[in-house]
């Protein structure tokens, strides 16, 4: 599996970090986990068109992991020459397809693909679900952050990665993530500036450190994390290997 961190921020615009979102490719398909603003651009500078895109996994409605979903649409049904024909999976929390709908609502027959293109598949939030797909296993969990929030862990070839999306401290993520080859798990803001619904870099070291993670990949930095020493913050609770995200990074696992 290669994992690019396609964008290491968050709402907050950043010449540093892009909108939250990271792509996995196993074998010949691609998986892209959330979409702000700007992602499938940034797809571009990794090499990943987005007729590519396989699968679009969301871990909650936020605008900043969302809002690439309606470009994504338009372009694929509107570009000339781009038309997309390849069939694509979203893969998102119960309560995507009331929000596609109300999405629907703005955008019309602009971000509905052609009959049979588009097959979502919901996750419940309120339990542990799983889901097999060709060449990979999904499996989700409730996430402390919205009401709608999950977890994804990504199975394949003897391999797990593990994605937080966002989160607060949750024992149900320390479970998704147990003995998983990399974490890849959200450090919004430093610590002593803990902000509801979010962790810093202690908490997320104390996951990897209890779900015993071999990697743990800290990402969705707000701009004041760069003042911070968020490697060393987070060395103190996790001793695995341990890599802050920047855009654009390419993990092989
Ligand atoms: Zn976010
Ligand atoms: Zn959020």
């Amino acid at each position: 599996m290669d994992i690019y961190i396609i964008g290491s921020g968050t709402c907050v615009p950043s010449l540093r970090r892009a909108s939250p979102a990271l792509a996995i490719k196993i074998d010949h398909k691609t998986l892209l986990f959330d979409g702000g603003s700007g992602t499938l651009r940034q797809l571009l500078r990794v090499g990943i068109h987005l007729q590519e895109i396989d699968y679009l996994l969301y871990t909650h409605f936020h605008p900043d992991h969302t809002g690439d979903l309606v470009h994504f649409l338009f372009a694929s049904k509107y570009a000339p020459a781009y038309q997309r024909e390849k069939p694509f999976f979203i893969v998102a929390p119960t309560g995507f397809i009331e929000f596609y709908e109300r999405l629907k609502g703005a955008y019309r027959e602009w971000i509905v693909p052609k009959e049979g293109l588009m097959k979502i598949i919901e996750m419940d939030t309120t339990r542990n679900s799983a889901k097999k797909f060709e060449n990979f296993a999904v499996y989700t969990c409730p996430i402390r952050h919205t009401e709608n929030s999950i977890g994804f862990r990504i199975e394949a070839k003897g391999r797990a990665v593990v994605y937080s999306g966002d989160s607060d401290y949750c024992d149900e993520l320390v479970r998704l993530a147990k003995d998983a080859d990399v974490l890849i798990c959200e450090s919004a803001f430093p610590n002593g500036m803990k902000v509801n619904g979010h962790m810093t870099p202690s908490l997320a070291g104390k996951i990897g450190t209890l779900a015993r993670c071999k990697k743990l990949i800290l990402t969705h930095f707000y701009p004041v994390c760069d003042q911070h020493d968020i490697y060393g913050q987070c060395r103190k609770e996790y001793k695995g290997e341990l890599i802050i995200a920047e855009d654009l990074m390419k993990i092989s696992v």
